[in-house]
């Protein structure tokens, strides 16, 4: 494929555990545009949380914590986006369900969306990108004509992050993966600002039979048809 301009935004949304960072990376890389896990964004945020021992979900007690939140994107040598937390990339420390769940909560708060999403849109904007995660073609990025969300059988997500926990030596029965995963997802659907849904401007792609590079294969046929 030729390079792409710099203003192509392909928006990938879907529940946990369908395989969205895979597929988001992969295409990034074909495209030859940036890669943007805005879930890792969140996901800081909760750590940032857990850290200074607040209770994610308490909104007021958040507050003061916001003022001075230092949440950046830095472009990586892999051309994806890492996120800075205090200046630390923090990839290596939120990939708990824990850090999981303080995301999903933190993620409710208006002035923690606000902030993400400006960030993400600052990002994405000269450069182009995939862009994976909840609200993408829905909030920061409605007028994109490449909106994707991905979904698959729950037992097919369950597994998957059961599988992947297993592989960085995660501690974790599959009975408490299934919990986890299916709170953050009724909580991601239900919040009143930026619930995870789509509408008739997306491509539904069904993940459930299908490999990583048939689900890649699919989006790119999408995007060269437009
Ligand atoms: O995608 P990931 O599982 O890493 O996201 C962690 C949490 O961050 C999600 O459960 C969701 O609550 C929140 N999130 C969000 N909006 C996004 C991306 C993630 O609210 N665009």
């Amino acid at each position: 494929m030729t390079k792409s301009p710099p203003s192509l935004i392909v928006a990938i949304d879907g529940p946990s555990g369908v395989g969205k960072s895979t597929v988001a990376r992969r295409l990034a890389k074909q495209l030859e545009v940036p890669y943007l896990d805005t879930g890792a964004m969140y996901r800081a945020v909760g750590l940032k949380a857990l850290q200074e021992r607040l209770d994610p979900a308490d909104q007021i007690s958040l507050e003061p914590m916001l003022e001075g939140l230092d949440v950046r994107l830095q472009r990586a040598s892999d051309g994806a986006f890492h996120v800075l937390l205090d200046g630390e990339d923090v990839e290596q420390h939120i990939r708990t369900e824990k850090v999981g769940a303080a995301a999903s909560a933190v993620a409710t708060h208006r002035q923690v969306r606000q902030q993400m999403v400006t960030l993400q849109r600052r990002c994405a904007e000269q450069l182009g990108g995939v862009l994976e995660g909840r609200d993408i073609g829905t909030q920061v990025f409605p007028d994109t004509p490449y909106k994707f969300f991905l979904d698959a059988k729950p037992e097919v997500r369950y597994r998957r992050r059961y599988l992947q926990l297993q592989e960085q030596g995660r501690d974790i029965s599959y009975d408490q993966v299934v919990e986890e995963v299916s709170e953050r997802d009724r909580r991601d659907r239900g919040r009143e600002d930026s619930p995870l849904t789509f509408d008739q401007t997306y491509t539904l792609v069904d993940a459930t039979d299908l490999t990583v590079d048939e689900v890649v294969a699919e989006m790119v046929l999408q995007i060269r048809q437009r």
